[in-house]
């Protein structure tokens, strides 16, 4: 799928949304674009004295509720459409969490594989540089994604300080513990997963424990989400990274693997005690729970019809296709959508922020238990407005955050 697509579907849902609240025609307007998008184009000296140019992006797509916020993804497919469209969905899921955040996204198009950890430094010190006349501890701050990770949002604090004069913590998220980052913050996504899967089950009246679950994505989401839902009594019979996938009916050793390739480079299919399956036969995998925790547009037209579990939590962004949606809703799968299901991570983005503000840090059970309260009201308000308006959870979780974005921006008014 193109990223052109991505952000269709990004304004294809909102649409759908708008329907239900009656929403303005000129606020669908105001919320289909971004307030601001910035294009950069950069050099950086290789490590064989070559220079390379990079493309990078960072996108603020509303700030009605407060600061934007949203990761930095370095990899090949980044481009200004899909990063607009994580934006967008940025700001729902702060809404749908009910955080005060608005919605960010930016990125570097590269291949993070193919750089030394030097040539790594240095474009992500000279891209932040690049954005730093949008970014702001106040403003709009940034966090990990895909191919960014706790060293990277380092080098950005660091490099944003040494411009400022003083060190600013609170200008990323998702930073080592050692430089204001925060306890748990690097279990939350998977942990929120986990907790809207458990909430899922309840209402569905299946026990969890009983469940069995697959995961697609071995990285900071997937092999997280795979872990907390094996300790919760789980099952996990399939799992898979960017090479391939394993599978056992009996349950996978996620603890194992999750020390043997700990460096989520790509291999656990190397793991000796399961059969390997490619990720398109990972996803059709005889299950309860499928948990896609990688890349966009996994689940399509195409394999929709063939995917047996009965419930499915999105770890990744964008992971279900709109026809996809359709044949599953139609198969009487329930869907818990992405900006629902995975904003564990951005709520503990938020109380990393908080802590970095007031210079005043939690025990990670304190992050724990905040987050999975927030996430269970959060599953709870969207259950109920899909009960209400009898629709799909996906656009129950639209309706609530286009909601509290709209109530917002009209009560604030346009300016001037
Ligand atoms: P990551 O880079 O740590 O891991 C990504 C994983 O996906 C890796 O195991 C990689 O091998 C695998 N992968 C890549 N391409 C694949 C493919 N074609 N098929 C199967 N597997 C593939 O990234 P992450 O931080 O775990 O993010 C995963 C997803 O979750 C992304 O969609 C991201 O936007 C979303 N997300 C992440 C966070 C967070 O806090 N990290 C928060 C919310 C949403």
């Amino acid at each position: 799928m193109s990223s052109y697509d991505v952000l269709e579907m990004a304004r294809s849902q909102l649409r759908t949304a708008a329907q239900y609240i009656d929403l303005d025609e000129g606020l669908l307007k105001v919320l289909s674009q971004p307030k601001t998008q910035l294009a950069v184009s950069f050099p950086v000296v290789m490590d064989n004295g070559e220079v390379e140019c990079f493309n990078g992006y960072r996108v603020q797509h509303n700030v009605s509720r407060g600061p934007s916020k949203g990761g930095l993804r370095f990899h090949p497919d980044v481009d200004l459409d899909e990063t607009t469209a994580l934006a967008m969905w940025m700001t729902w899921k702060c809404a749908v969490v009910d955080i005060p955040y608005g919605g960010a996204k930016g990125g570097v198009s590269v291949n993070t594989k193919r750089l030394s950890r030097r040539e790594l430094e240095k474009l992500t010190r000279r891209f932040a540089s690049e954005i730093s006349i949008l970014i702001g501890e106040r403003g709009d701050i940034p966090a990990p994604d895909i191919g960014t990770n706790q060293q990277v949002m380092g080098w950005i604090m660091d490099t944003y300080s040494m411009q400022a004069g003083y060190t600013v913590p609170g200008i990323v998220t998702g930073k080592p513990i050692s430089l204001g980052g925060s306890e748990g913050r690097i279990e939350a996504t998977g942990r929120g997963v986990v907790v809207s899967a458990m909430e899922a089950c309840d209402h569905l009246g299946l026990e969890f424990d009983e469940q069995r679950v697959v995961v697609q994505g071995f990285g900071n989401v997937g092999s997280v989400a795979a872990r907390l839902a094996r300790d919760e009594g789980a099952t996990v019979v399939g799992i898979s990274d960017h090479k391939g996938g394993l599978y056992n009916p009996k349950g996978l050793p996620i603890r194992q693997i999750c020390e043997k390739y700990t460096n989520f480079d790509g291999g656990i299919h190397r793991f000796e005690d399961a059969e390997t399956v490619t990720n398109e036969e990972l996803l059709e995998l005889d299950c309860d729970i499928l948990i896609p925790a990688a890349i966009s547009a996994q689940i399509h037209k195409d394999n929709a019809d063939n995917i047996k579990a009965k419930l499915i939590v999105e770890g990744a962004n964008g992971p279900t296709t709109p026809e996809a949606d359709q044949i599953l809703s139609d198969k009487g799968v329930l869907v818990v959508p992405d900006i629902l299901a995975n904003a564990g991570g951005v709520v503990a983005s938020y109380f990393e922020w908080v802590q970095d503000l007031q210079n005043f840090f939690w025990e990670e059970d304190e992050v724990n238990e905040r987050l999975a309260k927030i996430m269970r009201r959060a599953y709870a308000h969207v259950h109920h407005t899909m009960m209400h308006h009898k629709t799909d959870m996906r656009t129950a979780a639209m309706i609530n955050g286009v909601e509290r974005v709209a109530m917002a921006t009209i009560k604030r008014g346009i300016f001037p």
